[in-house]
């Protein structure tokens, strides 16, 4: 019996898959994008900035390949996923069944930590009017005193902005396995100092999380992402030698460890 294949994505992966799907199977087959009606060589988005392009000059397929091929497009943006219910829930409201779901969003482009990159206009290639996707950093689920926050706009608009305290680096935790290790006590006021220095012994020394020896320091990506975060005062050596037991010097050769984004778990 033929099943609802349901693909989030029409980028390159998202269309490969339904080709294929599509070249074994008589299946029902449905993309879905929130970004473009049609599948278009992302490859190309530059010389479309450029001026060398249009939009039609990047799509491989003619509009009536989806038709011929039995693939149904939708563009609506997804904001939730019931599992249970095998149903996807749309921005505009409706929703969709589905037997089988392969979520082939793409990735989520790195916003180097530089200073100003939270500025108004400031976007990458996939962000602002062209592309986003609804991460969960960017929903806007947090209610403190009637306002609602996402958790960006909390950690770089807030915490990293305002109180220029890098150590937040070590206390913020994202559930993935190479986050700092969630603390089993609230962070308070009066303790504050103390436990961020505490938890950046605890994360410098922790080696499943940076490798520090003198000759050579394995670091957690953080120091790479937020480096100018640790070395506003100092060099990054002077900053790692402040929680580190192992001291490093200039001659010190740093690279910086995979990070590890699968789910943490209670140990
Ligand atoms: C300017 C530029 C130049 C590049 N040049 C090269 C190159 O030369 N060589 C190379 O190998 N790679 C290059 N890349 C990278 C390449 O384009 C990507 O690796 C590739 O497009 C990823 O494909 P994907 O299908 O995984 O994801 P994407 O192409 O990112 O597609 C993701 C899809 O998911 C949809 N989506 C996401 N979330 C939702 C949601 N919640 N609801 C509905 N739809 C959603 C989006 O609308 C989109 O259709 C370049 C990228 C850019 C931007």
């Amino acid at each position: 019996m033929p099943q609802h294949i349901v693909i989030i994505g029409n980028g390159i992966s998202g269309i490969t898959c339904a080709r294929h799907i599509r070249k074994q199977s008589n299946d029902e087959i449905t993309i879905i994008s929130s970004e473009s009606e049609h599948f278009y060589s992302r490859t190309a988005l530059m010389y479309i900035y450029m001026g060398h392009m249009k939009y039609e000059h990047t799509k491989p397929y003619e509009d009536w390949f989806w038709k011929k091929n039995k693939l149904k497009l939708v563009k609506d943006h997804v904001v939730a996923i019931d599992i249970k219910e095998k149903k996807i829930n749309f921005q505009t409201g409706t929703s969709l069944n589905y037997d089988k779901l392969v979520i082939a969003s793409g990735s989520v482009s790195n916003r180097p930590p530089f200073p100003g990159m939270e500025l108004k206009g400031v976007q990458s290639l996939y962000g602002g009017k062209i592309y986003k996707v609804n991460t969960p950093w960017d929903i806007k689920f947090i209610n403190i005193g009637g306002k609602k926050y996402d958790l960006n706009n909390i950690e770089h608009g807030i915490l990293r902005k305002k109180y220029n305290d890098p150590r937040i680096h070590f206390a913020l935790v994202c559930a993935a396995v190479s986050c700092p290790r969630l603390r089993n006590e609230a962070y308070t006021a009066a303790q504050l100092n103390a436990q961020l220095d505490d938890a950046g012994k605890e994360f410098l020394n922790d080696r499943s999380k940076n490798r520090v020896n003198t000759d050579k320091a394995e670091l957690s990506k953080y120091f790479s992402w937020y480096g100018g975060d640790f070395t506003k005062n100092g060099s990054l050596a002077d900053y790692i030698n402040k929680y580190s037991d192992t001291k490093i010097n200039s001659k010190t050769r740093i690279s910086y460890l995979d990070y590890n984004w699968s789910i943490n778990e209670q140990k």
